[in-house]
Formats: structure tokens, C-alpha cells, sequence
């Protein structure tokens, strides 16, 4: 069984063993995507209604500009790997609650531990929250953590704002870049 192979079976185990609560409420599971060997891999939120409909992370609005940040450092979506801390969609898109984080968590780190990424970069605060509690996104966006945190073999992480609250507002959108432009450099620590 090759890498995307054993991706996929660990997606097809968790579609029946994940007890989310969203699970009623959601068309579908939406599972991370992208390169089984991937060395950066993105943490989003929560499917949206585009990913809800499609059963791909951020595929809507936020989505088209992840892609245009990915290529501005000449990358591509099947060169990274992108996922959410819940696999479900909330309804109206509302914050996931902490209990639907932690029924999808164990399938959170399987990824994770799985592909052993170099980096893991959040996309906003909800994501980065769930790993470090106590940063705010004001001060830690942009900035590389090195920690060795329980149960994960990766070591670096970036935080960086999430691409929809930067969509349409100038000053975050140049934030965002500016940041996103990091990883590459982040990536040879
Ligand atoms: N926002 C997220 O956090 N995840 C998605 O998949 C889409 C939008």
C-alpha cells in the first residue's frame, strides 16, 4: 500500500469511528487533503458550506486565496496538506464547541502523525488556540514556535490569521502575505 493509500484508510476508518456531534447536522465528513508526505501542513477551523457540499477543505472564497498565497511562494495544493480541527460543518457556520473539537482531535494527530510534517502552520486563532490556549493571534501571528508538545512528532509551528477574516480588509490581507511569505524561510530552521 503506497502513502496515499494508507491516508485514505485512515480517513475511511475515522468516517465510521468519529462520534462528532455535527455529524447529523453536516452533508458530509470533510477530511484533510493534499500531499500524504507533505512537509507543511495547514490547520483550518471547520468546513464551510463550499467544503460541506464538496468534501474538500477550503475550497470557497478562503480557500481561492490560500491557493493565491500558495503560489505566490510557488507552491501548489498537492504539494502541502490542508485539513480543520473539526471535520464537520457547523451549522451556519457557527464556532465549533469544544466538545465537537475534541471528538474530532484523535483524528487530528493521526494526520499529523501520519505525515510528520516539518511545520504545521494554523490558519487563525480557533486553530492555533487548540495547540497554544494562552497565545492571541495579534501577537503570534507570523512569529515560529519551536515546541515539543505531548503526542505530536512535529515540532515547529507558525500561526498565521485565517485567510477569510483577511479577504476583505487591506490591512490584514498584506499582514497575511507578509507572514505567509515566512514559511519557506521557517521551513530550512
Ligand atoms: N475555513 C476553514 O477554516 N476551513 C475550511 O475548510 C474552509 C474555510
Amino acid at each position: 500500500m503506497n502513502r496515499s493509500e494508507k491516508l485514505k484508510k485512515i480517513h475511511t476508518k475515522w468516517f465510521v469511528d468519529c462520534d462528532c456531534k455535527l455529524r447529523k447536522s453536516a452533508t458530509r465528513p470533510v477530511p484533510g487533503d493534499g500531499n500524504p508526505s507533505a512537509k507543511i501542513f495547514f490547520i483550518g477551523e471547520a468546513p464551510g458550506k463550499k467544503e460541506d457540499e464538496g468534501g474538500t477543505p477550503f475550497t470557497g472564497a478562503a480557500g481561492k486565496f490560500l491557493n493565491e498565497m500558495l503560489e505566490m511562494i510557488h507552491l501548489k495544493r498537492e504539494d502541502v496538506y490542508i485539513t480543520n480541527i473539526v471535520k464537520y460543518r457547523p451549522p451556519d457556520n457557527r464556532d465549533p464547541l469544544p466538545s465537537e473539537k475534541e471528538a474530532c482531535r484523535d483524528w487530528l494527530l493521526e494526520e499529523i502523525n501520519f505525515i510528520k510534517p516539518k511545520i504545521i502552520v494554523f490558519l487563525g486563532r480557533h486553530s492555533m488556540n487548540d495547540f497554544f490556549p494562552d497565545l492571541k493571534i495579534s501577537d503570534a501571528h507570523g512569529k515560529l514556535i519551536y515546541k515539543k508538545l505531548n503526542g505530536i512528532k512535529t515540532k515547529y509551528f507558525l500561526p498565521l490569521y485565517h485567510p477569510a477574516t483577511a479577504l476583505y480588509n487591506g490591512n490584514m490581507r498584506k499582514v497575511l502575505i507578509k507572514d505567509f511569505k515566512k514559511i519557506l524561510l521557517d521551513l530550512k530552521k
